[in-house]
């Protein structure tokens, strides 16, 4: 048989046209993580019962802001702002709040007016507390989530004529697959994660509290609290799924050790 020559030229432009073909996933610009508050509590086995009774935690808590070609995602809106500088304590420990979420909004250039989407994992105090500050912004949260928190009998986690939209099950938040809300109830009854993909840092998923802290996420613990824990086994393996699948990483929005090896806002991820 008589060996085919293909001229290097034409070899190279095959290459780069097959290079070319393929599609580039689109994927978010940056993400920023905000520090919106901790949570010294008193007894960590709260989260992971029958482990570390009576041991301490401190526990971080994060606001992270997605920047799109599309728009400015908020996940989470942390502690109120009210509590900066201040602290609450009560029968499980001690809040804080070192700085307020609008100053580190303003640190990356950004008016509560410029967040046009919010979301938030769920409805509980360290995660809500400055939803009406953005009561001008598209505010995603789960139908099942809402309309359990603002149920009779309930104490309304956020003013309740702030106007949000309710969502049944995933959504895809831009519309191209980059930012995606994940449906993971179990901690309550419609918690929700968030995956994002960057050009460089590759698949992040957003964890709410769907696992507070490493050591829960990885021995799959259901803190005492949870609405199901079916459900929330369900919603890990889920997210384990997707981290799989996209070779990702797992941010734990209550884990401090991880929280403080991460860039912290003005630095961001791309
Ligand atoms: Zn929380």
């Amino acid at each position: 048989m008589r060996p085919i020559h293909v001229p290097a030229a034409i070899a190279a432009a095959f290459i780069l046209a097959s290079c070319a073909a393929q599609p580039i996933a689109p994927t978010a610009q940056r993400i920023y993580a905000l520090d919106c508050g901790q949570n010294s509590a008193l007894d960590q086995s709260r989260w992971s019962p029958g482990v570390n009774a009576g041991v301490p935690i401190v526990l971080s808590d994060n606001c992270y802001v997605i920047r799109h070609a599309k728009g400015v995602l908020l996940w989470d809106t942390g502690y109120p702002d009210a509590l900066t500088g201040k602290s609450q304590t009560g029968a499980l420990g001690t809040a804080t709040r070192a700085k307020s979420l609008a100053a580190q909004l303003a640190e990356i250039g950004l008016k509560p007016s410029d967040v046009n989407l919010v979301a938030v994992s769920h409805t509980h105090g360290d995660h809500v507390g400055n939803v009406a500050m953005f009561a001008g912004s598209r505010i995603l949260i789960q139908r099942a989530e809402y309309d359990w928190a603002f149920g009779a009998g309930r104490t309304a986690p956020f003013p309740a004529d702030v106007k949000v939209e309710k969502l049944d099950g995933d959504l895809d938040v831009f519309g191209d697959g980059s930012v995606m809300i994940l449906s993971t109830p179990g901690h309550t009854l419609g918690h929700q994660s968030l995956r994002v993909r960057l050009a460089h840092t590759g698949t992040i998923v957003l964890s709410g509290d769907a696992a507070h802290f490493r050591d829960n996420w990885e021995n799959r613990r259901v803190p005492s609290m949870n609405t199901s824990a079916d459900a929330t086994r369900a919603s890990l393996e889920r997210i384990a799924g997707v981290l799989k699948a996209e070779n990702g990483t797992l941010w734990i929005n209550h884990d401090l050790p991880q929280s403080r090896s991460q860039r912290r806002s003005p630095e961001f991820y791309d």
